[in-house]
């Protein structure tokens, strides 16, 4: 079952739902591609169609974000729960590592994937890396060949969103890979260069906070937050 907030279908399902259903896609026929929205996205999908198109037509939509969850809930549809992008990725993996299924790592600044891979080799021991490649790249087609050519059965798209999202949407099926996973700034904090916020922020859903005391030029994006809310609340006005 799908939840709308402000026309985002968020999957109402909980972390290991996803995860179940993540490793089902990964087996089944096909191309399929996960995402990961926060409320930043779902401000940015409400005036790019194309953002918004690239994010509803994706196989698995996880609320990422205590914002979605906060905005689901002023509407009257309660989500589960959040299901974080970084958590889903590490349940994945756990899931991949078991089965022997092969992950390729795009994204990020030049090294990290490939400090990111080192890491998750030791982290989840049988996890088979089939390759990395870094986010500034000019060309989709060498790159669709490079992860074509690895055989990966998964891919990570950590390219910033709404490009991953129209990156997965557009190339997903020429990489030949099953499934794709659009994972922001996941690649970072796998390499160790960006610390995730300690625990506490974490189960307080303050975790935001946190990634702006660390990178204060974050506040030009953060302040579509308040501006998501005060459409959830105009959004809930309509429906009165
Ligand atoms: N990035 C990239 N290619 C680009 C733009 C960004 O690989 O053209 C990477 C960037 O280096 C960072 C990630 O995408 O690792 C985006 O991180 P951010 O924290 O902005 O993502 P969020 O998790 O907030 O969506």
């Amino acid at each position: 079952m799908q939840v709308n907030v402000l026309g985002v279908g968020f999957d109402n399902i909980t972390m290991e739902e996803a995860v179940t259903e993540g490793v089902r896609l990964l087996s089944a026929e096909g191309a399929h591609y996960a995402v990961t929205p926060n409320p930043e996205i779902v401000e940015v999908c409400r005036e790019d169609r194309s953002a918004l198109e690239a994010v509803n037509g994706a196989d698995l939509v996880l609320a990422d974000g205590i914002g979605v969850i906060y905005g689901a809930k002023m509407l009257g549809t309660p989500l589960k729960g959040r299901v974080t992008g970084i958590g889903f990725a590490q349940g994945l993996m756990e899931r991949m590592a078991e089965n022997g299924k092969s992950l390729y790592l795009l994204g990020a600044r030049p090294g990290v994937a490939e400090k990111a891979a080192e890491n998750l080799k030791t982290q989840y021991p049988g996890l088979r890396i089939a390759g990395t490649r870094d986010g500034y790249f000019q060309e989709d087609g060498p790159v669709i060949e490079a992860i074509r050519a690895s055989g990966a059965d998964a891919v990570f798209v950590c390219l910033g969103a709404p490009k991953q999202e129209k990156w997965m949407r557009k190339n997903g099926e020429a990489t030949g890979a099953h499934l794709l996973v659009g994972l922001g700034g996941c690649l970072d904090v796998f390499s160790g260069e960006v610390q995730r916020a300690p625990e506490v922020f974490q189960k307080l859903g303050l975790e935001w906070l946190h990634r702006l005391a660390k990178n204060p030029s974050r506040i030009g994006r953060m302040m579509k937050l308040p501006m998501f809310l005060v459409h959830v609340a105009g959004e809930k006005g309509k429906k009165k």
